[in-house]
């Protein structure tokens, strides 16, 4: 029974903020929306522990299409880091900041790059292309996220600068407008490059925040040296190109790991 403590724990996790935040902001969408999360990720979990292949595509399905469809479409809330900016210069602590601050700014301390193996809705869509293990070096171009990330801000700014009109309504188009492009450029760089997550590697924003967060990861993957026999194989596997046999936090691409546990997977050793 020992194996399973792990997705109980994630569970107790997620109800214990779906509470905390039900009952501080007398919102009862905060139970709902965190309890759902909860249930999916450990669902996801206790299907890996089972050994099922498609675990974590089934949780990164669940919750990436309750945000993008529900949240985004229905509910009418921006989840991009425009949306962040926008909620953060009003002052709200509404859904797309607490999604922030729980996923992808303070939560990666623990859970490190979850989010973007079984949650982002935009690697949702990228994870079904074919090229799921890279087929070349890891290009330059890393320093493309900085300025994503700078025209986003620039951008919230300016609107707030420029007293600009009913910016909720801008908001929402540039979600819709924005997911279109991520998509379009996402699905041409993976064939350009032969790598299903060559936009996470060079181009998204959110990984500002993502990557020198989960350099503090509490939950990594680590390699038992004694049982390793160096066959490289984790490495070939490895859709982020980490080094997952340095076990420092200094490793090769350390801050890129998304815990998708293709390498745990493939290990022939069982030493990860
Ligand atoms: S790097 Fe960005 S696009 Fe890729 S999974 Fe993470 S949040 Fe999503
Ligand atoms: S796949 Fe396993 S045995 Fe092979 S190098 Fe990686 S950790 Fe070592
Ligand atoms: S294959 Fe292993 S090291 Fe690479 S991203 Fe997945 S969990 Fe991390």
């Amino acid at each position: 029974m020992k194996k399973y403590l792990m997705p109980v724990i994630m569970l107790a996790i997620f109800e214990a903020v779906a509470i905390t935040l039900w009952l501080t902001k007398n919102n009862i969408f905060y139970l709902f929306n965190f309890s759902y999360i909860g249930v999916s990720i450990s669902l996801g979990v206790f299907l890996f522990i089972k050994k099922y292949k498609y675990a974590r595509r089934l949780v990164q399905l669940l919750v990436g299409l309750y945000m993008l469809i529900y949240l985004g479409l229905i509910c009418g809330e921006n989840m991009q880091i425009e949306g962040f900016w926008y909620y953060l210069f009003t002052g709200v602590f509404e859904a797309a900041t607490i999604h922030y601050a729980v996923a992808k700014i303070f939560g990666p301390l623990i859970f490190g790059r979850g989010w973007c193996g079984y949650a982002c809705w935009t690697a949702m869509v990228l994870d079904f292309l074919p090229y799921k293990q890279p087929q070349g070096e890891r290009k330059k171009i890393g320093w493309i996220r900085y300025v994503m990330f700078a025209i986003s801000l620039v951008f919230v700014s300016a609107l707030f600068l420029a007293h600009v009109g009913n910016i909720e309504r801008i908001m929402f188009w540039a979600f819709i407008i924005g997911n279109i492009a991520y998509y379009g450029i996402g699905i041409a760089l993976a064939f350009i490059f032969k790598d299903n997550r060559a936009f996470c590697k060079y181009i998204c924003p959110i990984t500002v925040f993502l990557k020198p967060m989960s350099y503090f990861a509490l939950v990594r993957i680590k390699c038992d040296k004694e049982k390793c026999i160096s066959c490289g194989k984790c490495k070939r596997v490895c859709p982020m190109d980490v080094d997952v046999t340095d076990n420092s936090r200094k490793r090769k691409n350390g801050t890129e790991c998304i815990l998708c546990m293709e390498c745990v997977r493939n290990c022939p050793k069982d030493a990860l």
